[in-house]
């Protein structure tokens, strides 16, 4: 059987490869010279299989698509205090390159915008080879393929580089960056002329979208925590001046760059990438935009509309020679213990022994295992025997406290 989801996707390029709505971006001048036509589309599971069609093979400068990463980069090397007190996380409801700070404090509203991002971009720390090559190594290990810069689309922007500029000399001017205007931006736009193929944004954006680990290698890329603050800020701030609009029609924390690249990471689910040059009035791309809203309606993806899955995690409760058994299934976080939990407390076997199953259990989050061991407890509290079936080790440690543990079957 082949698979219908290249098919899928395929079935939904078609349908927008005749959009030439909205322009290419001119105000940094190579950009003009993109071919307006040129459209691919990648999805990366967070099993790590990708599925890409159309021209998922051409490069493209990452621009704006630089900025969660490089929040993420400095996050990882300067840690949450440091990096807040520079750039804020506030929706701005603004455009890109809007010359703004936050009231008191100065700081940029968040990274997601030029003011933001510059200041993210300090964070990398050291010279601006030293902050380049950081950004490139780090994109590269997200990429999973060494990524380079294209220097042309650099120098472009460099020449024309004088509002960002000016970002630079007010961020100074208010001691939000103390390096040298001129420096910060040079290293900036290199960062924003990364050159990536939207199978690579596919696979950066699943690596955040899988709590930080790279969904190929299964390396540990940005811990959880960096990666679910990363992609909290594009949800509010990705799309430019269309990122409340874009929360509530798609649902997915997205990041867009003015090249007409496009980056969606579901939590759980997939990373997405979409190439397509023309851009809309907020300056995201067109096309880019529509294939969002497909996948968002046609394929469930929408945050906020996620699954009721608590019930399903107990998969039978039922007395089997005098034993109370237990079997559990697939993920058990907060919603399914408690379920698990409330049908131990309305248990009215009087079984002596209760046998807990976990042998079909996928995983269990940290409050997972919290829960579920201490029910077990509170079962051995009450003086019963508890037995606990578990070939894979999906809960190591099953200490019930007092130097207790369940019977291992
Ligand atoms: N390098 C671009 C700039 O700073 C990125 C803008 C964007 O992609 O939105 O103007």
């Amino acid at each position: 059987m082949k698979s219908p989801v290249p098919d899928y996707l395929r079935e939904v390029l078609d349908s927008l490869a005749d959009n030439s709505d909205g322009a290419v971006a001119d105000y940094i001048p190579d950009l003009k010279n993109a071919n307006p036509d040129v459209f691919g589309i990648a999805v990366t599971t967070v099993d790590g299989r990708t599925h890409a069609v159309g021209d998922d093979e051409t490069e493209f400068s990452i621009q704006s698509i630089s900025k969660p990463f490089a929040y993420a980069a400095a996050l990882t090397d300067r840690g949450f205090d440091a990096v807040a007190n520079t750039v804020g996380v506030e929706p701005s409801g603004e455009a890109f390159n809007e010359l703004s700070l936050e009231g008191e404090s100065r700081r940029p509203k968040n990274p997601m915008i030029n003011a933001g991002a510059i200041a993210t971009h300090s964070l990398l720390g050291g010279s601006v080879d030293e902050r380049v090559t950081k950004a490139v190594d780090f994109f590269s290990t997200l990429a999973g393929r060494r990524l380079s810069i294209d220097e042309s689309v650099c120098r472009s922007e460099m020449d024309t580089a004088d509002r960002n500029l000016a970002i630079a000399h007010m961020l100074r001017n208010y001691g939000i960056i103390d390096d040298e205007a001129h420096s910060i931006v040079e290293g900036y736009t290199s960062q924003c002329s990364i050159n990536v193929t939207v199978r690579d944004l596919a696979v950066m954006g699943a690596t955040l979208a899988n709590a930080g680990v790279h969904p190929a290698t299964g390396d540990q890329v940005v811990s959880r925590a960096v990666a679910r603050q990363t992609l909290s800020v594009m949800a509010g701030a990705g799309m430019y001046d269309a990122a409340g609009h874009w929360l509530t029609r798609v649902g997915i924390p997205a990041k867009s760059g003015v090249a007409g690249g496009l980056l969606g990471a579901l939590p759980g689910q997939a990373g997405v990438g979409v190439f397509s040059p023309r851009l809309d009035s907020h300056g995201n791309s067109v096309r880019g935009v529509k294939v969002f809203e497909r996948l968002s309606d046609d394929m469930g993806l929408h945050l906020m509309e996620a699954e009721p899955y608590g019930s399903s995690v107990l998969r039978d409760i039922r007395v089997v020679d005098g034993e109370l058994r237990v079997e559990l299934q697939g993920v058990i976080q907060f919603t399914g213990a408690e379920n698990i939990l409330d049908a131990l407390e309305n248990d009215d076997s009087g079984a002596g022994t209760v046998v807990v199953d976990v042998s079909r259990v996928d995983r269990l989050s940290d409050v997972g295992r919290r829960m579920v061991l201490e029910g077990m407890r509170r079962l051995a509290l009450d003086d019963r025997t508890v037995a606990l079936i578990d070939p894979d080790g999906v809960l190591p440690d099953p200490d019930l406290g007092d130097g207790r543990f369940p019977e291992i079957r």
